[in-house]
């Protein structure tokens, strides 16, 4: 029998337009930048889709054809040359590639560039008008993403990460795949309905309410009538007409089941409005219960200055006070520096020297630190993991500061796993304090070696309270902006 021709893609980046930095090509870069043919064995976070598709195409008969894949670290808005550019190139991949039965696009979903705010939606559009209207296009999402028509309509099928840390984007992978082919064999007809929940917060689903939330729709998976179950948290760092929560139900050519079903969870999952988020407490809370601390390490989040958020990722806020308290045995990765990094570099391993170093991308990071610092271990093209994937931390040092060993990186990263201490030699275990600069994907692999974690809230730059954001495009009302958004709305 003839093999189904499949183009994959990949393009993908958080954009928080509310952040000081700027995005573009060379961010794709310095990330993750993989040409047709050069995706490696290993996933990224939104490029699962390569090595899954690859594991299954001999089974399912498929003639694959691979585009670009490419990521860049969450950031500013992106330069518009750079997303053109890339846009371009895929579809004019893809236009090579025709006659294609079936696409594959790896993206995030919360791209914001100059002149477009809705970019997959663009993407999404160009490639149906290239494949036309029977060709089944597949896309997966990050659930931080925002939901616009323009990307329902032009996509046959979106799977999105369950998960808050996002361990499961390589099942994510899979899922879509399998409907895929399920689809393109004729035994299923997938149709897409989707809910506004009218609302945008935090949803880790390593805690309650969220972790029964996820065990919930996972359930409702199991009905064979429902192929697909998710839900976009939405990203309150990208102001844009369709922020904010939504469900997505796709279901075998039952919609109004479907429908149904949407709105039922888009109104529980409003309902749980206010509960979601991690504790967040002060500074002076967590330096409180780290002096009162019996066992180690404790890990400490620095929430708001996770560089996965699309900030610089450079604030020394939360440092000073560690220096200032004269906290013994901390570790804290990381501080994005470039400038920094190659001075130590020059300086040399073991060298002792002054160093001006950290929040150098705006005010709201705090003040740069002035100090004598050593460097203890230099590390060129270091890297981290989320899972499969690596994650490069570009040219980087551990340096010694009034005692503090701290990891100053030049590709912006946040942080995921332990080994970010430890392939610099410093042992985790042993550390009383652990600082990290991330929101929650840090949690996988550092609840594995905690006493305690604790989420500090710094005010920094990042948008962190949607009621004083000051959104400019969202086109609906919203909670928390707006206390009772459904009201006006008729289902
Ligand atoms: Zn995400």
């Amino acid at each position: 029998m003839k093999k189904k021709r499949v183009f994959l893609g990949s393009v993908a980046t958080e954009t928080n337009t509310f952040s000081s930095l700027r995005t573009d090509i060379k961010d794709f870069h310095e990330s993750f930048y993989a040409l047709p043919g050069k995706h490696p064995e290993t996933p990224t976070l939104c490029s699962a889709i390569y090595p899954v598709a690859r594991a299954k195409a001999k089974k399912y008969n498929w003639n694959l054809i691979e585009g670009t894949a490419t990521w860049a670290e969450p950031g500013g808005v992106v330069n518009q040359k750079t997303w053109e550019k890339l846009r371009d190139q895929i579809l004019s991949e893809l236009h090579a590639a025709q006659p294609i039965n079936i696409v594959l696009l790896g993206l995030h979903g919360a791209m914001v560039s100059q002149e477009c705010q809705d970019c997959e939606g663009e993407l999404l559009e160009e490639v149906r008008k290239i494949v036309g209207p029977t060709a089944i296009v597949g896309v997966t999402f990050d659930p931080h993403s925002h939901l616009t028509e323009k990307k329902v309509k032009n996509a046959n099928l979106i799977t999105v990460f369950k998960e808050f840390p996002h361990v499961d984007f390589v099942e994510t992978a899979e899922d879509l795949i399998d409907l895929v082919h399920k689809t393109e064999k004729g035994k299923i007809q997938p149709i897409i309905s989707t809910f506004d929940c009218r609302f945008i917060d935090l949803f880790p689903t390593n805690q309650e309410p969220m972790f029964s939330f996820v065990r919930k729709i996972k359930d409702i998976e199991r009905d064979e009538r429902i192929l697909s179950v998710s839900i976009i948290h939405g990203f309150m760092a990208g102001d844009v007409p369709d922020l904010g929560t939504k469900i997505i139900v796709t279901t075998d050519n039952a919609k109004d089941e479907g429908d149904a079903w949407a709105k039922e969870l888009g109104l529980e999952l409003f309902s749980l409005r206010g509960q979601t988020r991690p504790n967040l407490i002060s500074i002076e809370e967590a330096m409180k219960q780290v002096q009162n601390a019996k066992d180690g390490p404790i890990v400490i989040a620095d929430v708001w200055d996770n560089p996965g958020g699309g900030v610089p990722g450079d604030s020394t806020i939360l440092l000073k006070e560690i220096i200032k308290r004269k906290i013994n045995n901390v570790a804290l990765a990381t501080i994005w520096d470039p400038m920094a990094v190659r001075t130590c570099i020059s300086a040399g391993e073991n060298s002792v020297l002054q160093l001006r170093f950290g929040a150098k991308m705006s005010q709201e990071g705090g003040n740069p630190i002035d100090a004598t610092v050593k460097v203890c271990k230099i590390k060129e093209e270091a890297f981290q993991r989320f899972g499969d994937s690596i994650v490069p931390l570009g040219d980087s040092v551990w340096i010694k500061v009034a005692g503090v060993d701290v990891i100053i990186n030049s590709v912006r990263s946040q942080v995921f796993h332990p080994i970010v201490f430890s392939s610099f030699g410093i042992n985790p275990y042993k550390k009383d304090v652990l600082v990290v600069k991330s929101t929650n994907h840090f949690y996988d692999a550092f609840s594995e070696i905690a006493s305690t974690i604790l989420y500090v809230e710094i005010d920094g730059l990042y948008p962190s309270n949607p009621k004083t954001n000051g959104y400019r495009n969202l086109s609906r009302k919203i909670w928390p902006i707006n206390i009772n958004p459904h009201e006006s709305v008729s289902y």
